[in-house]
């Protein structure tokens, strides 16, 4: 089992935890600021393979200490159906945000944390 350290404090703790045991500051909602980029689109994946790929860097980023994750969907089907999957997050408060990257739009800004 992997650890992390408390942003707040430097304590130790085990991966999963959610609550620093010596602050009491929720680990879950602290963030480095960082940024994870993934590309979901350029392997001739399908769309449905697309989205689960989406759904797994989401939930393994969680547990991390990015604040959000850049994902490329490039310009077909991808695009649209992760477009409507991450809406559907946002509204489940999955995640907190996301927004179309520039005006070309071939990537996804997940806002984590
Ligand atoms: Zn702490």
């Amino acid at each position: 089992m992997g650890t992390t350290s408390c942003l707040n404090c430097g304590m130790l703790v085990h991966d999963g935890v959610r609550r620093c045991p010596k602050c009491d500051n929720p680990l879950d909602r602290q963030t480095d600021g960082s940024t994870v980029t993934i590309d979901i689109a350029h392997q001739g994946e399908r769309v449905h393979e697309a989205l689960r790929e989406l759904e797994t860097a989401i939930k393994e980023t969680r547990r991390g200490m990015a604040k959000n994750l850049r994902v490329i969907v490039g310009s077909g089907a991808i695009r649209d159906a992760v477009i409507a999957r991450v809406a559907d997050y946002e509204r489940r408060q999955v995640i907190i945000s996301h927004q179309l990257e520039g005006n070309n739009a071939g990537a996804i800004i997940v806002r984590l944390k």
